[in-house]
């Protein structure tokens, strides 16, 4: 074995879990992160598939701090309203990027009464200590720049940049510490060479379709919904379809904070988390009212009996 190839660690896959959704009947999500022995990747720090699946979607409104969610429908669409006032319609291929500082709330619904066909992921990115308590904020991206990804077999990849740079190419939208978002797909019968910045750590999930990764021939593939952890060391990843995949890619410096993470509430400390709690149930301005909704909100679930503690990374 060579050096390069030792510092180039092997892939690792990662199951996802169902997780039931509070508040929300027959609706399932399958969550990736965070996973017991790694609580981020770069500064991502949450990620939710929820769907394919024919479902109504009514989450009211519920309080976020330290964090930016990001929303990104694959089929249906979204209203977000937030305690800034938007209120919006989000479809695929668009980005929601809600920016919580110290204190925002929002409600997500799908459109109409009934159930309609959803599926969409929904990560969160952890604020870096220097801008968490930060003013609120929200972004809408209905335009996201393209990149075209090289391919060694076939024809070429087409990826959309969601945030950060993938390509040479750079999205819009506003970052707070070095990271990366993309969707590619990859077509049929081709075979793509990944670009990725080999100082930072990546996830990579098969959206649908059928794909495989090099390296990591030689170790169990990723199945749709499993996530691809690749620890620092890369330059790129190769994926071939035989019939076509749609990939999502996130990646990033590894954050050297330690997060305490609970509920909706991204903190560094207990007391934090305690406070934000007691803000919430006590309907302090400092997370604002989402108009529309009248008294209806999310209470928070009861706080644990002993105290939380930073999720550290066994990898
Ligand atoms: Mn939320």
């Amino acid at each position: 074995m060579t050096s390069s190839e030792r510092s180039r660690p092997d892939p690792v896959v990662l199951e996802a879990r169902d997780v039931p959704l509070g508040g929300i009947r027959s609706m399932s999500v399958r969550r990736s992160l965070p996973q017991r022995d790694l609580p981020t990747i770069g500064a991502w720090c949450f990620l939710d598939r929820f769907g394919p699946q024919s479902t109504r979607m009514r989450v009211e409104p519920h309080p976020h701090m330290g964090l930016q969610t990001v929303t990104w429908p694959l089929t249906g669409e979204v209203r977000h309203r937030d305690s800034i006032g938007n209120d919006v319609t989000l479809r695929p291929g668009q980005l929601n990027l809600m920016t919580s500082g110290r204190g925002i709330a929002h409600s997500e619904y799908s459109l109409g009464d009934g159930e309609v066909e959803l599926d969409a992921l929904q990560l969160w990115i952890a604020l870096p200590d220097a801008t968490r308590n930060s003013d609120r904020a929200f972004e809408r991206h209905e335009f996201l720049p393209h990149a075209e990804v090289r391919a060694t077999a076939g024809i070429a990849g087409h990826a959309t940049v969601v945030m950060g740079t993938f390509a040479g190419v750079t999205s819009p939208a506003t970052t707070h510490t070095p990271l990366v978002a993309a969707q590619v797909g990859v077509p049929s019968g081709s075979s793509l060479d990944l670009p990725l910045n080999r100082e930072w750590e990546h996830g990579l999930m098969i959206l649908d379709g059928d794909a495989a990764f090099e390296p990591g021939a030689a170790s169990p593939q990723p199945t749709p919904g499993d996530l691809l952890y690749l620890a620092p060391g890369h330059d790129s990843i190769a994926v071939s379809s035989q019939w076509g995949a749609r990939i999502f890619i996130i990646g990033g410096e590894p954050l050297a904070e330690d997060l305490v993470m609970w509920w909706n509430f991204v903190g560094r400390s207990h007391d934090e988390i305690a406070l934000a709690w007691e803000e919430w149930q006590g309907g302090s301005p400092r997370f604002g009212e989402v108009p529309g909704h009248g008294d209806v909100r999310i209470p928070a679930p009861p706080l644990p009996t002993v105290r939380l503690l930073p999720r550290r990374r066994a990898r």
